[in-house]
């Protein structure tokens, strides 16, 4: 997509520490120059994802705290995009294409946004066997992810190895669910090409069968393990990276590119041209919609990410994140605006967990006015897929009675 006249970029992309500004109202700055850094804590840098000068340091609209401190540039269009030179990683030791990907402000693209260099330095105590690609992409109407592993699987593949050489290990299994057989194809060949005595890289067609993307359950599908209640992959010798993430480190190690452009579907009966688009992070969605010819009259939801897992959002001023998968333009056909009722004790939220959870307890505790009581239900196990209120006959907003109840429930 062309930049837009102006970016807003918000200081806290990451899980972690938000960034503090490292540049003042009214300065110069260029392309990829670091614009915000970390000083205490979790974090990666952030980076100006064009020339331009530096307007506000203010705040912006955001999809889950309302407002949050960013900082807005003025696009300099005379300026000429920035060229990166690719640089050799196949002889750098770990540390030093570590250092890269912290440098370039990498994070997980397709998730909650952890910082990259922190997920490729698991702890000693568990050694690491197998690195996953997550091409899954199971949640509808999203398909980023998709669009990546056709053009640009060369790139995935490279950041596989990369990762591989990172972690000291030699395998990669890369998870595709079968209904795109087309980027099966383009990545098993690009795989095919870029194994060697060193990588041994290989494509897993999997059932399509939502959530099969989320961590716990791609590493089930894909290596047979299971990953023990609250621990990470790295429990069962596992590191899990998604597609795009992989190309990043790419961009980040070969060429010494920051991240500040990604690709974000756009997508739903309510937007006049749907499209997979390459934008830089700061672009708001209105002046998304602007260059794909307006919304459709019968709008009546937008949402920010895909139907199961995203936020409802209720500004076009919102600018995209590093995280932003998509964003949805849908009409009263394609979204469900009816009141909920009571629960009706049908159990079909228990059986469609994925976690093997109780959301119908947890909504109960929480409508109650008890949300502290529902750790015995596991409620921090829940990684908010969505499955169980998609199901619900009484429509019940049962992520949103998990997320108040995470607010206030201690793990
Ligand atoms: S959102 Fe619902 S179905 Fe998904 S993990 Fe949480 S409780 Fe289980
Ligand atoms: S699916 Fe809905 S109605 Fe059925 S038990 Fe769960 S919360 Fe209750």
């Amino acid at each position: 997509m062309p930049v837009p006249d102006e970016l807003e970029i918000i200081l806290g992309q990451h899980i972690g520490a938000p960034c503090t500004p490292t540049v003042a109202k009214r300065g110069e700055v260029q392309e990829g120059e670091i614009i915000g850094e970390v000083t205490k804590g979790l974090g990666v840098p952030l980076h100006a994802p064009v020339a331009g000068k530096i307007k506000d340091l203010g705040m912006s609209a955001h999809p889950m705290r309302v407002s949050a401190p960013s900082i807005t540039i003025t696009v300099n269009h005379e300026a000429e995009p920035r060229h990166y030179q690719a640089q050799d990683w196949q002889t750098v030791d770990a540390k030093e294409l570590l250092a890269r990907v912290h440098a370039a402000g990498i994070i997980g693209i397709g998730g909650a946004g952890f910082p990259t260099h922190v997920k490729l330095s698991p702890p000693p105590d568990n050694p690491i066997d197998t690195l996953l690609l997550n091409g899954a992409e199971c949640e509808p109407y999203i398909t980023a992810d998709h669009r990546q592993m056709l053009e640009h699987a060369a790139d995935i593949i490279e950041g596989a190895k990369i990762i591989l050489r990172i972690l000291g290990i030699k395998n990669c299994h890369i998870g595709i669910e079968s209904n795109k057989p087309d980027a099966i194809l383009a990545m098993t060949e690009a795989a095919r090409a870029g194994s060697t005595a060193d990588y041994s890289l290989t494509v897993k067609a999997l059932q399509v069968k939502y959530p099969q993307g989320s961590e716990k359950q791609l590493i089930q599908a894909i290596t047979g393990r299971k990953v023990p209640a609250m621990a990470l992959p790295s429990a069962v010798g596992v590191v899990v990276h998604n597609v795009s993430t992989a190309s990043a480190i790419r961009d980040a190690v070969v060429f010494g590119k920051p991240l500040y452009e990604k690709v974000v579907t756009i997508a739903g009966q309510g937007i006049a041209r749907p499209a997979n688009l390459m934008v830089k992070v700061g672009t708001k969605i209105g002046d998304i919609v602007k260059y794909l010819g307006g919304l459709k009259p019968d709008l009546a939801k937008i949402v920010m990410g895909g139907p199961m897992m995203g936020f409802a959002v209720s500004s076009l001023d919102i600018p995209v994140t590093k995280t932003t998968s998509a964003v949805l333009f849908l009409t009263e056909a394609e979204t469900d605006t009816e009141p909920h009722s009571q629960c009706i004790r049908c159990g079909w939220c228990l059986e469609a967990c994925p976690m093997g959870l109780e959301p119908k307890e947890i909504a109960i505790y929480v409508e109650a006015n008890r949300p502290e009581d529902t750790a015995q239900f596991g409620v921090f196990e829940c990684f908010e897929c969505g499955s169980c209120a998609y199901v619900c006959p009484a429509k019940r907003p049962l992520v949103q009675f998990v997320r108040l109840a995470k607010m206030k429930a201690k793990r």
